[in-house]
């Protein structure tokens, strides 16, 4: 869970709205569970919103654009990342010499 207040104010402390507390026929306390996530900031009263599902599936996305193979080069005079293969090329941003990576 990674909770963030929506209008932003960074007051970065929050309240739970939603505790519930369970009790049986005879009034005994049987467990306590918390329902969805429901808090408040408690900076400015705005309700706070869950980012914490989003940096999980951001990460993975990130995670299968990784190239496998690849290496980046940066151009010495320009600094383009270029992709090496192990052939000697140009860069495409400026025409430079760029070493094979061995
Ligand atoms: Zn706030
Ligand atoms: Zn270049």
């Amino acid at each position: 869970m990674w909770l963030v207040c929506s209008n932003r104010c960074g007051a970065g402390i929050f309240r739970s709205l939603q505790a519930e507390v369970d009790v049986d026929a005879a009034g005994a306390y049987e467990s306590h569970r918390f329902l969805q996530p429901g808090f408040i900031c408690v900076g400015c009263g705005a309700p706070a919103l869950d980012l914490g599902q989003v940096p999980a599936e951001m990460a993975a996305d990130a995670e299968e654009d990784v190239a496998p193979a690849l290496l980046d080069v940066l151009c010495p005079v320009c600094e383009t990342a270029v992709p090496v293969l192990e052939v000697e090329m140009e860069c495409p941003n400026c025409g430079a010499y760029l070493e094979p990576v061995s």
